[in-house]
């Protein structure tokens, strides 16, 4: 079942078991069942801290990992292989005595916990599943009345059909439908309505340069300040922002090729290893000049005072406000097509936007479903030109232009898209399993609405060439701001403008 190179990575890994792993084997005499047992017998044979017996478990086949300590239940249905792989492995440590790293804060948070029963749905190829895997695996590890089961969809597909699961990571609280999409342990903390507490924050003093975000913005713009030898600090609602999101990278000069979430695991090494105080977990919701510093509030009461701000927010997917947009999220609606494109399998499915990402969401798609049609709104696609030749070499992609997609319909999941020929003024309808929509990005300053902050037309930050804001001592850096282009190494290089701009105006008072 594994092969050689996995045995012996796997193989080093279990030399750090510091005590016993019980497996619980819960198989039947079926394929399935033979393929986990397969897998199970040889991490077994790899260590002799693990030791396999039989249990009866609510699905077949799966298993579960069982450590000397009290610890909630974590059990794979299905094969975590692929991208899984590293999710079971580190469970295995975990439940085997190596303590998961996790902010004390958070731990906190997690401990306070009163019983859950967690279910997620994966696909292998998903990028995004791990991390709510591994999170949710941590939050079993650290409280007994959390249980996680991890949940192959391709081996339950019946399961994932029943439970209309129609993009992944799809998660499963008590039973009921809890979250969908990729999640860090904060997100899922916040979800659950565990705020992290104001106290936390009471003695942070007064910072020279405060970064609010935790995107490549924010983390180049720690990086800079804090290698002027001031005190830094960062606040933001998760540590990694859209690079989470991004599988490969292949543009980072130096880089031919790099993973999203390993870039910003970098970044953050980086600027812990500056004395960068990185704090998540709330989000900013006001921001104002008191005298010469300026105070940040939080969602959570607290409130940070510092002498300059950076404010590096970022942006987010763009809904489009048509019917039928929101309701079938994860039932049909989605917008990661890695993730997502392998669930519509042998199925029809739509692209909105014929951007860059639109264009290059439907050759990705071409690949993995039956027929792909792309809607854009205008009269020609936005794309570059070597996607468009692409796209349109590809036989089963149909492109129509001066469509106004007006509304997505479906009982249980999602069923048909309508549109609008914008010159005939036609209404249309095609029948389609999933739609993927990708019109753009929003900055994220709602925030910024009540402040002195001034924006664009767009909402976006306006910063002059230093990266200053209208607001002396406030400045902001990426894709919250005017710049044109969003992309990473630009966003990086404004936060190192905005940190250099704060770090003169610092020397200037
Ligand atoms: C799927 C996808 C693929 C991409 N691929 C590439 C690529 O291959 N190459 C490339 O160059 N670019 C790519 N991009 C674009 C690139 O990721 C962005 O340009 C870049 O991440 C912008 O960085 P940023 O720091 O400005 O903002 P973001 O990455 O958006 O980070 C903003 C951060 O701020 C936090 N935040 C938001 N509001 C608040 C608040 N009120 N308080 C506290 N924190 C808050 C968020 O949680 C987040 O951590 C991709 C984007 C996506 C979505």
């Amino acid at each position: 079942m594994l092969d050689q190179k996995l045995k012996s990575q796997l193989a080093q890994y279990l030399d750090l078991l510091k005590t016993e792993v019980v497996i619980g084997l819960s198989v039947n005499e079926d394929e399935n069942s033979k393929k986990v047992k397969e897998f199970v017998d040889d991490v077994a044979s790899l260590s002799s801290k693990i030791k396999v017996e039989e249990k009866k478990l609510q699905y077949i086949p799966s298993f579960e990992l069982k450590g000397e300590f009290d610890h909630g239940k974590i059990v794979f249905a299905g094969l975590p292989l692929g991208h899984e792989f590293a999710s079971f492995a580190l469970a295995l440590l975990q439940v085997g005595g190596i303590e998961p790293k996790v902010d004390p804060s958070i731990k906190k948070r997690i401990k306070a916990l009163d019983g859950c029963d967690f279910e997620t749905i994966v696909s292998l190829s998903c990028h995004n599943c791990p991390d709510v895997v591994q999170a949710l695996n941590i939050m079993a590890i650290l409280n007994p009345s959390v249980n996680h089961t991890m949940i192959e969809g391709s081996m339950f597909q019946d399961l994932a059909e029943e439970r209309d699961v129609l993009a992944v990571p799809a998660i499963f609280k008590d039973g009921d439908f809890f979250e969908g999409g990729k999640q860090s342990i904060e997100t899922i903390l916040d979800k659950l309505g565990s705020k992290i507490d104001a106290n936390h924050f009471a003695d942070k003093g007064l910072f020279d340069v405060l970064i609010i975000g935790g995107g490549p913005a924010a983390a180049t713009a720690a990086i800079y300040a804090a290698r002027k030898g001031i005190k830094t600090g960062i606040i933001a609602s998760e540590f990694g922002g859209q690079v989470n999101e991004t599988l490969g990278i292949e543009n980072i000069p130096g880089f031919k090729y790099t993973e999203g979430p390993d870039f910003m695991n970098q970044m953050k090494e980086q600027a812990l290893a500056l004395d960068v105080d990185i704090m998540t977990g709330a989000l900013a919701d006001n921001i104002e000049k008191k005298d010469a510093l300026v105070e940040i509030s939080l969602d959570n009461g607290a409130k940070l005072e510092t002498k300059t701000a950076i404010i590096a927010t970022g942006a987010r997917w763009r809904l489009i406000g048509i019917p039928g947009e929101t309701e079938f999220r994860n039932k049909g609606v989605a917008y990661c097509t890695h993730c997502d494109g392998p669930l519509f399998k042998g199925k029809n499915v739509a692209v909105i936007g014929g951007g860059n990402s639109g264009i290059e969401a439907a050759i990705d798609l071409a690949g993995m479903v039956k027929h792909v049609t792309v809607l854009e709104f205008l009269p020609e696609l936005k794309a570059d030109e070597v996607l468009q030749k692409k796209v349109k070499s590809l036989d089963n992609v149909d492109i129509i232009t001066n469509a106004q997609t007006t509304g997505l319909y479906g009982s249980n999941r999602l069923e048909n898209l309508e549109y609008t020929d914008r010159i005939s003024g036609k209404e249309n309808k095609i029948d389609i399993a999933g739609c993927f929509i990708q019109v753009g990005l929003v900055p994220n300053t709602e925030w910024l609405e009540k402040t002195e902050v001034k924006l664009s037309q767009r909402g976006e930050i306006i910063t002059g060439p230093d990266g200053a804001t209208n607001v002396e001592g406030i400045f902001a850096a990426g894709d919250v701001t005017e710049e044109l282009f969003k992309q990473i190494v630009i966003a990086a290089g404004s936060g190192a403008t905005a940190a250099l701009g704060a770090f003169n105006f610092l020397m200037r008072k």
